[in-house]
């Protein structure tokens, strides 16, 4: 099952969430009628969570319907005396069940680092949030991309040793990619994937780690990154914040992966 994870990053208002939502609760049950193999996720600023709740409704209430709510970052504790942090028992009360984490604005923007982070992991795995774990390389780190990404992914992994059967997420952006337009080739990005997952393969985990691509992914390019072998779903920022877009990259992605079933 691909996934496909919408980040509205710090974007949107009341009647941009209205029109969104009402244009997803129209269409998507249907569409994951129709063709099943895809999941959506949404991410939206904390602030609003509980609106895109409110407003998804069922979608977002039963697992069923191949929709899901999630944040963009978690506090790495739990409920007590941490001004200004959203935490994931209360993520949890508006159905959230995913967390973005180490996204690389955070990392480069707020100063995110690896500490913070393994304990980010570990709330989410405590109350059962999956975490959409970001790793990625700048354009100056290409030459030592293996090494980036085993620094990055450590807080991940170390958590990973302890709940060997708990859900996540990688999500590999290239920070080169991220917003700019210029995406990765399917090529490299598969290549990276299968850099990843090698090393997930290192440590005995009984449930696979789904890796998904991020970085300027728009309704053409979608299906020729979920059409590559180790690339399991999309983390899409721009293309996520108009619901027709984000339906688009859906269908093409649901239209690819029936055309592989077929041969
Ligand atoms: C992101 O920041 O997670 C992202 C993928 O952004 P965009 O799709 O706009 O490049």
């Amino acid at each position: 099952m691909i996934i496909v994870i919408a980040n509205w990053k710090s974007n949107g208002s009341l009647p941009a969430i209205g029109e969104w939502c009402g244009e997803m609760v129209d269409k998507f049950p249907q569409i994951h009628i129709d063709k099943p193999g895809c999941q959506v996720c949404v991410c939206p600023p904390h602030i609003f969570i509980s609106e895109f709740a409110d407003k998804l409704g069922s979608l977002v209430q039963q697992p069923a319907s191949g929709f899901a709510l999630g944040s963009q970052d978690l506090s790495p504790y739990a409920m007590g005396a941490y001004t200004g942090e959203v935490n994931a028992q209360m993520l949890k009360e508006f159905f959230g069940s995913y967390a973005i984490l180490g996204h690389s604005e955070r990392r480069t923007l707020f100063g995110e680092n690896s500490t913070a982070l393994s304990q980010k992991v570990k709330q989410s795995f405590a109350s059962d949030i999956t975490p959409i774990f970001c790793v990625g390389e700048t354009a100056g780190e290409r030459e030592k991309i293996s090494d980036v990404l085993d620094e990055q992914l450590e807080p991940l992994l170390q958590e990973l040793k302890h709940r060997p059967d708990a859900k996540a997420i990688v999500a590999y952006e290239p920070v080169w990619a991220i917003g700019t337009g210029q995406a990765a080739t399917p090529k490299v990005a598969n290549e990276a994937h299968l850099l990843i997952k090698d090393k997930l393969a290192k440590i005995e985990l009984t449930n696979s780690i789904k890796v998904v691509y991020g970085g300027s992914v728009t309704a053409d390019n979608a299906k020729d990154f979920t059409g590559m072998p180790d690339i399991d779903g999309l983390l899409v920022g721009g293309a996520s914040l108009k619901a027709d877009s984000l339906l688009q990259i859906v269908q093409n992605v649901q239209n690819m992966q029936n055309m592989q079933n077929l041969v």
